[in-house]
């Protein structure tokens, strides 16, 4: 798979987000976001006027940087969340949140969601008992999602449970931190993002 092996927070700067793809690098003043707030290169400095194709791929590239999705997969989410009932672009975001690497991220075991990855690549991550090692399968509503680990990885889990302590579970995920354990309770919303995502921009994108 394709991996994109530059300074990391380079890309918050490009996306004008933290990204949290080194994690706890990202929340500290370290990742460079707040600080510089034009993107990077030689003509990060540069004025331009920007096309709304411009701004509609801008933030697509984004969302999948945020999420850690190539191309051909974000497509094939666009696909299904087009032909779903409901909103488009909320259904799309939907997908993104109930992939199984990022209810890990959530679920407050990994500092970043290329961590939460490893874990169920390493397959540690369960869901209804039963071992899941693919970061992109689509966790359903009601599933329960657990993580099963012994020393020195559960040691790990605990140092980063501590470290995240403060960072909020969203409503969505019913959380037993103590037993490594998450429910997917409910749907997503926009709110449970977490970031400032214009996923109409990305509908119009696929639309033309
Ligand atoms: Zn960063």
């Amino acid at each position: 798979m394709a991996r994109y092996t530059r300074p990391s927070c380079r890309l918050c700067r490009r996306e004008k987000i933290k990204l949290f793809l080194k994690g706890t690098k990202c929340e500290t003043d370290k990742c460079p976001v707040s600080r510089r707030t034009y993107p990077p290169g030689q003509h990060g400095q540069v004025r331009k006027k920007v096309s709304d194709y411009g701004l509609q791929l801008r933030e697509k590239q984004r969302v999948k940087r945020i999420y850690g999705v190539l191309e051909k997969q974000f497509k094939h989410y666009f696909k299904i969340a087009e032909h779903a009932k409901g909103v488009t672009g909320l259904t799309l975001l939907q997908l993104l949140e109930r992939r199984l690497d990022n209810i890990v991220f959530r679920m407050n075991l990994a500092t970043s969601r290329p961590q939460a990855r490893q874990l169920v690549q390493h397959g540690f991550v369960y869901i209804i008992n039963k071992r899941v090692d693919i970061p992109s399968y689509t966790v359903k509503l009601g599933d329960e999602v657990s993580v099963k680990v012994k020393e020195p990885v559960m040691k790990r889990l605990a140092e980063t449970q501590e470290i995240l302590k403060g960072r909020a579970v969203p409503k969505w995920i019913e959380l037993d931190a103590k037993n490594l354990k998450a429910k997917v309770a409910a749907l997503p919303t926009k709110e449970d993002v977490g970031f400032p995502i214009q996923e109409q921009l990305i509908v119009e994108l696929y639309s033309k």
